[in-house]
């Protein structure tokens, strides 16, 4: 409502527009305080070989719990801390507690796979990334090999000479890299033989209608192609149901993620999930086996 004392006759602001920057100021301080206060914690989402139906992986997915306001999206808050730099602290905080988790789940037992662990831009020009992620990795015994990170295709266009360097360097230390949400960017395709990048993430928002989509369907098996041309592999995001899964393992496809197999889990749902993915693949007859 607009008030009627003359003064406010011009607003750039709608009551809706105040509430979100107010919302936005007052989340963007709450921030400051989530890590030691104990309000962040990690979840972590199985990614799954369309081979064997293994699980090959997880993804660290970062979690918000304010005592007021609730849980809060990722997707609003890593932009506000991206913003006053403390994307950097909690960025640090991420990479051990998954690297942790990772080590914790291989001495109690679970095989090998890699966890993905997504990186921002402003982490990403930290000076000093490299060293820092290699003295994680170090001190919590977690072969590099293990962690994947995930970039945008934004952070790689930004600096372009100066992320080649960077991707280079973390390269060379054997630690995988993975472009997210691949091709809403905007980007060169150029780029794509000049880093060394592991493997292209499908952007859900192809996947979502892909089973009726011929575009989706075009653009998902042109990804597909090219990835495995130039010596990279693939994973879908965002696959719901078994129409979408099925196209995408026809059209060679490596990897899925989605809540057709299972939503980001706590760590100890995590666990019992790959047990229980293990014992039902223990229980099937091997592909070699199986009648065709
Ligand atoms: P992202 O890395 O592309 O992660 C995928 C998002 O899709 C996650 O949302 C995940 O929960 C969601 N998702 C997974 N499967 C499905 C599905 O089948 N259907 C649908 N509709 N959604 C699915 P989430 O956890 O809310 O994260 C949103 C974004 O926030 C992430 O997108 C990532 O860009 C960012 N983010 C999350 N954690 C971190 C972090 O630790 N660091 C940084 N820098 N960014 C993070
Ligand atoms: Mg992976
Ligand atoms: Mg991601
Ligand atoms: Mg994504």
């Amino acid at each position: 409502r607009v008030k009627e004392d003359g003064r406010n006759s011009y607003r750039f602001f709608t009551p809706e527009m105040q509430a979100h920057t107010s919302r936005a100021l007052a989340l963007g301080n709450a921030l400051k305080q989530a890590l030691p206060r104990g309000e962040l914690h990690l979840v972590y989402q199985p990614q799954v070989s369309l081979l064997d139906g293994r699980v090959v992986g997880a993804e660290a997915l970062l979690r918000w719990n304010h005592p007021q306001w609730g849980v809060v999206s990722p997707a609003e808050f890593i932009p506000l801390a991206e913003a006053n730099g403390l994307i950097v602290p909690i960025g640090e905080w991420v990479l051990h507690t998954a690297l942790r988790q990772l080590r914790a789940w291989l001495d109690g037992g679970l095989p090998m796979m890699t966890m993905a662990v997504n990186l921002s831009a402003v982490q990403f020009g930290q000076a000093g990334l490299t060293d820092m992620v290699s003295q994680l990795l170090r001190q919590t015994g977690v072969p590099p090999e293990a962690l994947e990170l995930e970039l945008t295709e934004a952070v790689a266009m930004k600096t372009p000479e100066v992320a080649a360097q960077k991707m280079q360097e973390l390269s060379q230390r054997g630690i995988r890299l993975s472009i997210d949400d691949f091709g809403t960017g905007y980007s060169s395709l150029s780029y794509l033989k000049r880093f060394n990048i592991n493997q292209l993430k499908i952007d859900q928002s192809f996947v979502r209608d892909i089973g009726t989509d011929t575009d989706d369907q075009a653009i998902a098996t042109a990804i597909v192609q090219m990835a495995h041309s130039l010596g990279m592999t693939t994973i879908a995001e965002g696959v719901e149901t078994a129409e979408q899964l099925d196209f995408l393992r026809a059209r060679g496809c490596d990897q899925v993620q989605g809540y057709h197999y299972s939503r980001p889990l706590l760590p100890e749902h995590f666990e019992a999930f790959v047990r229980a993915n293990l014992q039902a693949r223990k229980q099937k007859p091997t592909p070699s086996a199986q009648a065709n």
